[in-house]
């Protein structure tokens, strides 16, 4: 019997139920893919015992390389292995955010669950990240009136689906109890990759990238604002979006990144005991 004449014999009454249900499998199915049943570690893929916010096993997690809020540069967040304040980057830049600070060195599991977020059609791993960021959050004790995700170019957001950031920033407002603004900032010019440029392109490169609209100055004013990153490399494009959102009113940009790129930026003074180390 085919689709036609089935129809002709099932009651109104169940053909709607038969529509019911398959839009209900069909919901079911859409909501397995974004937020699995089968709770499992996202680096190593054991069941966990139970649903956690976040989702790593306890062996995993021991693993991780937390970056530590007091062995850190002041400004930028990146880990240090001497005992200075500031990392050889912010010694010899000028960054217009007041403060980053990142979760995790961005290195081994980080940079998978990273890469699986942004191109293994896993948008749920941001729900992770975000309650990892929360977490830090809380350690820092800033106080700030409203979480803004760096933006994604259009054509980005054509070619990926989604701005990762903007997830993260997202659930990260949810569970802070922060307001969320992703229409704030833009990003109007579609730039090379960061990471394939010197630091000197990578300045030009990000030149006029962002921008804030003017009706927005008003409510920008005085505001403190986070700025929310999944990962943060040299620190060029968080201090280009804050140079923007302070340009337009706002008090001060911290920002809070998952990962911090580099391992370390060796200060001056340290330089030559990270040569004999790398040696
Ligand atoms: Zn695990
Ligand atoms: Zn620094």
């Amino acid at each position: 019997m085919n689709k036609r004449q089935m129809k002709k014999i099932l009651p109104k009454q169940k053909r709607k139920i038969n529509l019911r249900q398959k839009l209900s499998s069909f919901v079911d199915r859409i909501s397995k893919i974004l937020y699995p049943n089968n709770i499992k570690c996202l680096i190593c893929g054991d069941d966990l015992p139970q649903k956690q916010d976040i989702e790593f096993c306890a062996k995993c997690e021991e693993k991780l390389e937390y970056i530590d809020n007091e062995k850190c540069c002041l400004r930028c967040g990146a880990k240090l292995i001497a005992e200075e304040k500031y990392c050889l980057n912010c010694q010899n830049n000028q960054f217009d955010f007041d403060m980053s600070r990142a979760v995790f060195v961005y290195d081994g599991a980080i940079k998978t669950i990273i890469y699986n977020l942004k191109y293994g059609n896993k948008p749920y791993i941001s729900n992770t990240i975000s309650y990892c960021m929360a977490r830090k959050l809380k350690s820092l004790n800033w106080k700030v009136d409203m979480v803004v995700p760096v933006p994604s170019s259009k054509e980005t957001l054509k070619e990926r689906g989604f701005n990762q950031a903007e997830l993260i920033a997202r659930k990260l407002s949810e569970i802070i109890h922060v307001d969320f603004e992703n229409e704030i900032l833009q990003k109007i010019k579609h730039t090379e990759k960061q990471a394939n440029l010197s630091g000197i392109e990578r300045r030009t490169n990000l030149e006029g990238a962002f921008l804030v609209d003017n009706k927005y100055k008003a409510f920008l004013k005085g505001k403190t604002i986070l700025l929310i990153d999944d990962v943060i490399t040299s620190g060029s494009t968080i201090s280009f979006c804050a140079k923007e959102l302070k340009k337009n009113g706002a008090k001060a940009v911290l920002v809070l990144g998952f990962a911090r790129a580099f391992y370390s930026i060796p200060t001056q003074s340290n330089l030559k005991n990270v040569k004999s180390f790398i040696n």
